[in-house]
């Protein structure tokens, strides 16, 4: 309900104009040489033909008058030199902004990207944020609408406004001029008739951009069903560039299939000639688009009729005759690009509505302002206290009454079933969510109240889903540009990943993956997971959380991790989520999650001795595994 109230609200002028002038704003503090280049080119666009109407003008009263030769010779050449030089700027000015016009892309995507990464971690949980997010990126792609639509209407409400302003400069004597006395049109002279003449004109121009407008708000009306079309074509498109469908698509031959219900249902449903989209085109918008450049023609013949009917009646000669109609014909395409402008800024109101509504997207974290002081003891105690979750949206409780608490320089591992909550009980450990009941304490303290960034500095985790970056390895382990480059060595070879080192072209600055550049190196799922190590390995984070670390290496690499597994910890607290049981065994003690909740506790010894509860049944299906092995 109030998101309907919302769209109708936007697509009223005033909140139309608001929204348009924050995008403005936001895009210049991002490019201001997209707007300096818009407004000078845009201004000099408008300004060329009035220079040259006004200086063919004089040339034809000098024909129409004295024809001095000189005179005549003077007005050529200025004409000549004034309309090279506009268009030479024109040209450079042109350039100019089409550079900036491209660069501008990347910092448009920036403006949302950068919102997205920061948003709560949570929030991307929500399929309302995805839907969301999903809504502004194909508003963009498709029809280029929104924040691409306000940066595209900057130069043409420039333009439009310049042209104006020249137009009326330039006609507003025609008016003035009056026809001598005795002249049988001199009624065109008395106030009334001017009135009526201007009235007249100003209604075709106001009628002509109304049906264009409307024609462009019925086009508009067709979004949901261009999105639809759009999400269509990604899909095809995309899906043919996704390395990870390509070994599927070839192997059972799924192209043909995919094809086939892409295009049967993208040209019945969108582009099929008695579709909706081609049926609003060639009926209303067709209609009401031909209406309009009819009444823009005939507003053309309207001023030809009434200059030319002054000059004949003698107001003015025939070197004006070209000024006025040159200049009113600019004038009324002035207004008319005008008034298209601020209608298409208009409608594209309730899309810059969708996008600033993402990116003002409020965090609903309670973010604290208590330090975690850096401490050089690594004494942080982390406990949790009867910790209850759902992830959002969801009515199933992932973690159900869960207590705990770390032993500083502990080896906690956590074992369980797949979908046990190992995995969210780690991404509750390091704020990622906020627990739905319950509280986790550091030092005694709430986590909320410490401030995030402080409170996220003390953990390294290899989460079982990591991502690389297509940028340097070296960039990759140390998060940044700059970095110790002895250390970040130091944590790969830790992490098992020397040798491979070595065998890189360029060592550290390697880049990882062709995304970005055609030198790089694609490495396995095992290295991958190696280099995630040597990641937390550099963060050097008083908690260490390896989750499922080693499931992507082979038997050696495996066996060469939990060999390291102590030196790899140090004296940092370890949190380690591994299915293998015999890799918990060097662990201070085991915790086993069941259905989101810890239902064993202890050593090794102590839980296999249990023959009743579930690490024995885990542990004597694994052993049994491997004795049939
Ligand atoms: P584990 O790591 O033990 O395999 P998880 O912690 O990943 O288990 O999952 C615990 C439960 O929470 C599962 O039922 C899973 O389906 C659910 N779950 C995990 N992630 C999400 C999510 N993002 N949204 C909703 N439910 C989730």
């Amino acid at each position: 309900m109030s998101r309907q109230s919302d769209k109708s609200k936007c697509t009223r002028f005033v909140p139309a104009w608001q929204l348009n002038l924050r995008a403005w704003k936001m895009m210049f503090r991002e490019s201001p040489g997209y707007f300096v280049s818009n407004l000078a080119s845009s201004v000099c666009e408008a300004l060329a033909p009035y220079a040259t109407i006004l200086l063919s003008a004089q040339i034809l009263s000098e024909l129409a008058g004295n024809r001095d030769p000189q005179q005549l010779a003077f007005w050529a050449g200025l004409t000549v030199a004034v309309t090279a030089l506009l268009a030479l700027a024109g040209g450079a000015l042109k350039q100019w902004s089409g550079y900036e016009r491209d660069s501008l892309d990347v910092q448009r995507f920036k403006c949302v990207a950068d919102k997205m990464t920061v948003m709560d971690y949570a929030e991307l949980d929500r399929q309302e944020v995805y839907d969301h997010y999903s809504q502004v990126q194909q508003n963009d792609n498709w029809r280029g609408v929104g924040l691409n639509e306000a940066m595209r209407l900057f130069p043409d409400f420039c333009k439009s406004v310049v042209q104006v302003a020249g137009g009326i400069g330039l006609t507003l004597t025609l008016f003035f001029t009056d026809l001598p006395a005795g002249s049988p049109l001199a009624f065109l002279n008395s106030p009334l008739s001017m009135l009526l003449i201007l009235a007249a004109m100003v209604t075709a121009v106001l009628a002509s951009s109304a049906c264009s407008s409307k024609a462009m708000l019925l086009t508009n009306s067709n979004v949901e069903l261009i999105r639809e079309a759009n999400r269509y074509s990604n899909f095809y498109g995309i899906m043919a560039l996704e390395h990870v469908r390509a070994a599927d698509l070839r192997i059972y031959r799924q192209q043909e299939n995919v094809c086939r219900h892409y295009m049967d249902s993208f040209t019945a449903r969108f582009l099929g000639v008695d579709g909706p989209l081609f049926a609003t085109a060639r009926g209303p918008v067709g209609l009401l688009m031909g209406l309009s450049q009819a009444l823009s023609a005939l507003l053309t013949c309207a001023v030809y009729l009434f200059v030319c009917l002054k000059s004949w009646g003698g107001a003015f000669d025939v070197g004006l005759v070209t000024r006025y109609v040159g200049s009113a014909t600019q004038l009324f395409g002035g207004i008319s690009l005008l008034l298209q402008t601020l209608g298409e800024i208009r409608a594209n109101g309730e899309f810059l509505e969708v996008l600033f509504r993402l990116l003002d997207r409020p965090d609903r974290m309670y973010r604290g302002s208590l330090t975690t002081e850096k401490r050089s003891d690594r004494n942080y105690q982390v406990e949790f206290k009867d910790v209850s979750f759902r992830y959002p949206g969801t009515d199933r409780w992932a973690l159900r009454h869960v207590n705990v608490k770390f032993r500083i320089g502990s080896r906690l591992a956590v074992v369980g079933p797949n979908g046990s909550g190992k995995t969210t009980f780690i991404k509750l450990l390091c704020r990622l969510y906020d627990p739905t009941e319950g509280e986790i304490l550091l030092n005694g303290i709430d986590i909320r109240k410490y401030r995030y960034e402080d409170y996220m500095d003390i953990f390294s985790v290899v989460f079982q889903d990591f991502r690389l970056l297509a940028l340097p390895l070296g960039e990759n382990v140390a998060g940044a540009a700059d970095y110790d480059r002895a250390l970040a060595e130091g944590c790969l070879r830790g992490a098992g990943f020397g040798e491979r080192l070595d065998a890189m072209p360029k060592g550290l600055d390697t880049v990882l993956y062709k995304e970005l550049d055609q030198d790089g190196v694609e490495v396995s799922g095992g290295e991958a997971q190696k280099i995630a190590i040597a990641r937390a390995l550099y963060k050097d984070a008083p908690f260490i959380v390896l989750d499922e670390p080693t499931a992507a290496l082979d038997p050696i690499a495996e066996a060469d991790i939990y060999a390291k597994f102590d030196a790899i910890a140090g004296d940092k607290t370890a949190i380690y989520i591994s299915h293998r049981l015999s890799s918990c065994k060097f662990c201070d003690a085991i915790a086993v999650f069941d259905g989101g909740s810890i239902v064993q506790t202890g050593c090794h010894e102590n839980l296999v001795a249990d023959e009743t509860g579930l690490y024995h049944r885990l542990w004597q299906a694994q052993a049994q595994y491997y004795t049939k092995e």
